[in-house]
């Protein structure tokens, strides 16, 4: 077998598949004999860190010491959840689940005789919501991290469905929505499906809206039911174990209503007792205005694919992944919207199966382009570069310097294109004049020059991609220019400031002597993981200068130093 993992971290379960012996994704089972782990970690004691069913079932036991949902707080700065004496940032407790999935696959696979005696599994890709920003990627690839494993790469949800998806039938060229809606997240994605390529079209979503809200409504009226029937004044939902219990026996009923029209929940607090008989006409009346957005949301996204020359009726398909599309009014609602076959596709296991396939995919590419470099004393970006232009093919280049192509399974020779869910522009002035931007001012004289976000790579852009932009320095004798680096979800070039997000800045250091509306180039490199470079340049006189970007960390390195101790010293079950 290939020495690869894919990880689907899911904000409420998670899966990770390998490779077998004849290049086909499997899904391993954990320690409990499941196919996917509840993403809830219980620190029972500093060094005892217990991840899965038995934490999601102490929940009510120890609400807290466990955490839930972490994945809702990823890249977020300063979230943390102070449990067993110390301050549990998202990335570490992310890295608990990793260390979880990862440690069960590894000692399964040996069992199994898979693996050597001692032998381990340290190179992954894991998978996020299509719609994660950068800050999320980047505190996703620090959480693998943490838990010891070597991220190749972070790629979309959605994406990977498809790669699973594509690959069972690659004799087909089509083009599929894949509608994801898991437990914290929805995503929405046109993928155009041929022999040679999955290339995702466009994406859009919302990573607050799954399973997770349906649950709340559900609670909501669970506990105004309570207090209905016994008359009572408290609020049920401000006790925690209360909460915790509810929570899980609401999950539960949900689930049960996708098979059966009713399902009964009893809540017990202080002495008193409710039952609610929920009925699957209640749940839908409940929760019919967060399938609606997912309707809207979906509708946004046809029309940007249309932008790029995708119509209403280009898609063939629609594929449904994710736990929550088994709530069948959800199958229901969408197929009374669009009057294409709607396939509910593998959908706890997809996920992890195509980040299996994508990580061979691309640890074989890493070889390839390593070996290339060896014999041809070009360097490994050098080499990785013509192959992303398109100027050298991988599968060439493998046979050039002797290696079994076979190693790379199915999709050696499948081209997989991404597209980014946000733009990532600067802010810089522009003459109220005209429209061209430049980083201070313009070459023109402005009379009113005001500040604009200008996007230097659109939403929906293919990636990897890379724009190049002049702008010119405001003052004479400026010393310094400050690239202040902002995400956005506009789809213009030119934006209002207050549309981005800051994620990080550079700065370019200018040599003296530069009189004001001195040209300087900015150019923006986003990665096929959605990674940002930025490298800028003041080439007067055939001077160059570069500034290097670096994303705004959500976790210091102390902090990630004093995790990365913690998350050693812990024994995980
Ligand atoms: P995922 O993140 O894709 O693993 O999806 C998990 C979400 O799917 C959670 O909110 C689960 O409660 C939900 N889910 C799983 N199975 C079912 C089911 N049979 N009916 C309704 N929701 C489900």
């Amino acid at each position: 077998m290939n020495k690869v993992l894919g990880i689907d971290l899911g904000t409420t379960y998670s899966c990770v598949s390998y490779i077998d012996a004849s290049g086909k994704p499997v899904v391993q089972k954990n320690s409990e004999g499941e196919l996917t782990t509840p993403s809830v970690v219980l620190f029972e004691s500093p060094n005892n860190v217990v991840v899965g069913t038995p934490a999601k079932e102490s929940s009510k036991l120890y609400p807290e010491d466990v955490v839930s949902f972490v994945k809702r707080s990823i890249g977020q700065p300063g979230a943390a959840w102070y449990i067993q004496g110390a301050d549990r940032s998202p990335e570490e407790v992310s890295s608990y689940i990793l260390k979880k999935v990862v440690g069960d696959a590894v000692t399964a696979l040996q069992g199994e005789g898979k693996l050597g005696p001692g032998e381990l599994i340290t190179d992954v890709v894991i998978t996020c919501p299509a719609y994660f920003g950068i800050a999320e990627r980047e505190a996703t690839r620090k959480a693998g991290e943490l838990a010891g494993l070597n991220v190749l790469n972070i790629i979309n949800e959605p994406t990977a469905a498809a790669i699973t998806y594509g690959v069972s039938d690659l004799s087909d060229n089509k083009v599929v929505l894949v509608y994801d809606l898991g437990g914290g997240t929805f995503d929405i994605t046109m993928i155009d499906i041929s022999s040679n390529a999955v290339k995702v079209i466009c994406t859009g979503g919302d990573h607050s809206l799954g399973g997770k809200l349906w649950d709340d409504r559900i609670i909501e009226y669970v506990a105004g039911e309570f207090a209905r029937q016994t008359r009572s004044t408290v609020d049920i939902l401000s006790d925690m174990e209360t909460f915790q219990e509810l929570s899980l026996s609401v999950e539960r009923a949900k689930k049960m209503l996708s098979a059966r029209d009713k399902a009964p929940i009893a809540v017990n607090f202080g002495g008193d007792r409710a039952r609610v008989e929920l009925t699957r006409e209640k749940f839908d009346a409940l929760t019919g205005d967060l399938l609606e957005r997912t309707i809207l949301l979906t509708q946004e996204m046809l029309e940007e694919a249309a932008k790029k020359g995708y119509d209403k009726s280009a898609f063939a398909e629609i594929l449904m992944v994710g736990g929550s599309t088994r709530m069948p009014q959800v199958k229901a609602r969408i197929q009374k919207e669009f009057s294409v076959p709607v396939k509910i596709f593998d959908p706890d296991e997809s996920v992890a199966k195509g980040a299996a396939i994508f990580a061979n995919r691309q640890a074989f590419f890493s070889e390839v382009i390593e070996k290339t470099a060896a014999e041809t004393g070009k360097s490994e970006s050098q080499v990785r570069r013509e192959i992303q232009s398109g100027k050298a093919k991988v599968k060439e280049l493998a046979q050039k310097v002797e290696m079994e192509t076979e190693d790379a399974g199915d999709t050696a020779d499948i081209d997989i294109i991404n597209v980014t869910s946000r733009s990532f522009g600067t802010i810089a002035f522009r003459s109220l004049k005209e429209s061209a931007p430049a980083e201070v001012e313009n070459e023109e004289e402005s009379a009113e020059p005001a500040e604009v976000l200008y996007n230097m790579i659109l939403k929906n852009a293919e990636l990897p991609a890379a724009q190049v932009k002049k702008f010119f320095t405001v003052a004479d004798e400026q010393r310094t220019v400050t690239i202040r680096v902002l995400e956005s979800l506009s789809s213009e070039e030119i934006a209002a400031p207050d549309e981005g997000t800051e994620i990080g800045e550079a700065i370019l250091e200018l040599p003296e002597g530069l009189p004001a509306g001195s040209p300087i180039e900015i150019e923006f490199i986003l990665g096929d993981g959605g990674l940002l470079e930025l490298e800028a340049k003041e080439n007067t006189g055939g001077r160059t200068v570069s500034a290097r970007f670096e994303t705004a960390d959500a976790i210091s390195e102390s902090e990630f130093k004093m995790a990365k101790q913690r998350i050693e010293d812990a024994a995980v079950f």
